[in-house]
């Protein structure tokens, strides 16, 4: 006679599949991702948009915006060859560019580019206004580059929660200079001033023909979005919501951003993988330890706390508390090289 009874390593090897289950369904993943990038339709740039999305697929991204310039490049008309990952995805965009250029992301049609006025807010106003109309949302891109885009000029503009905190042009800004803030300085200033605003890692490649450390290639800036599921719409939310984190080479093993508190991991092994490519350089810097360092910050970009390793926490004691993580690498000639992640920030403040 066939035994009932239930085989009670089954029966809780089910309950388990059951309770686990749903959560894999429905959990975030991190997605790595580029949001600006160029193609021969520019005019100034070296390889087709198929040449330019294959590069970034082979290269284990989930996702890419082919942000040309005025142009719209729609994903449907791009081809790629071989074995095409499921987990790699188009995100229609353009790069608006006028007095101040903008990625315009997740839209469904070129977005006008030629409006003018003396006035760069009501520029960049009527730049998020159009995008919201092709169903999009934009980053402000390089406001260090050429004529600065001041903070003054970016607090006045509604809806606008993004700019690139760092850009792998080679001829871009992103540190302090002798005559300019950097980056960091103008996010600052624009979390003080009450805006909600999010920091974007990108490359801005033109150049996939010569390689180079003083050349524009890919693979110096991207994001790492968490996020429930890989299509345009979820990624963009996810980038709306701050769920993601920037980097030019150190990668996360956990982030937490909690209501007021911060709290995050390093993954070294991802991030020792991320430096071994050929196409990273790092910023070389004269001075200080090699090693990895946690920095919180608050406003005037005081930071609150520092901790030499690679996890920490830390409680908001002001309006906001973002996190940067530094990794300094010495080479064998003496050289040192830093490489960063950025977290977006928390507020105190209920924005
Ligand atoms: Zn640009
Ligand atoms: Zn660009």
């Amino acid at each position: 006679m066939k035994s009932h009874r239930i085989n009670p390593m089954k029966q809780s090897a089910q309950i388990l599949f059951f309770l686990v289950m749903p959560a894999l369904l429905f959990a975030a993943k991190w997605y790595k991702g580029n949001t600006h990038v160029h193609t021969v339709l520019c005019g100034h740039a070296d390889s087709t948009p198929e040449v330019v999305a294959q590069w970034y697929h082979d290269r284990g991204y989930n996702f890419l915006v082919l942000s040309e310039h005025n142009k719209f490049i729609d994903p449907a008309t791009v081809k790629l060859t071989g074995e095409v990952r499921e987990d790699f995805l188009l995100v229609p965009g353009e790069e608006i560019t006028g007095k101040v250029h903008f990625t315009a992301m997740n839209v469904s049609r070129l977005v006008p580019w030629d409006f003018r006025d003396k006035n760069r807010s009501v520029v960049m106003q009527n730049y998020v206004d159009e995008t919201e109309k092709a169903g999009g949302t934009n980053i402000l891109n390089h406001p260090l580059w050429s004529r600065m885009v001041q903070a003054h000029e970016i607090t006045p503009v509604k809806r606008l929660y993004m700019f690139e905190l760092y850009n792998g042009h080679p001829g871009v800004k992103n540190f302090r200079g002798a005559h300019h803030p950097s980056t960091e300085q103008l996010w600052d200033a624009l979390l003080e001033k009450g805006m909600t605003m999010w920091g974007v890692s990108s490359d801005d490649a033109h150049k996939l023909k010569k390689w180079g450390e003083k050349e524009n290639n890919p693979g110096r800036g991207w994001v790492m979005v968490n996020s429930e599921e890989l299509s345009s719409d979820a990624i963009t939310k996810a980038m709306l919501r701050g769920d993601f984190y920037s980097s030019s080479g150190v990668m996360l093993e956990e982030l937490v951003r909690g209501t007021n508190s911060i709290e995050l991991s390093v993954n070294e092994d991802e991030t020792a993988c991320e430096l071994a490519s050929e196409f990273l350089f790092g910023r070389p810097v004269k001075k200080g330890e090699p090693g990895t360092t946690i920095e919180f910050i608050g406003p005037e970009g005081e930071v609150v706390k520092t901790v030499q390793g690679t996890t920490a926490k830390c409680e908001a004691k002001g309006p906001y508390l973002r996190a940067k993580v530094t990794h300094r690498v010495k080479n064998e000639d003496g050289s040192l090289r830093e490489y960063y992640a950025w977290t977006q920030p928390v507020f105190t403040d209920g924005r």
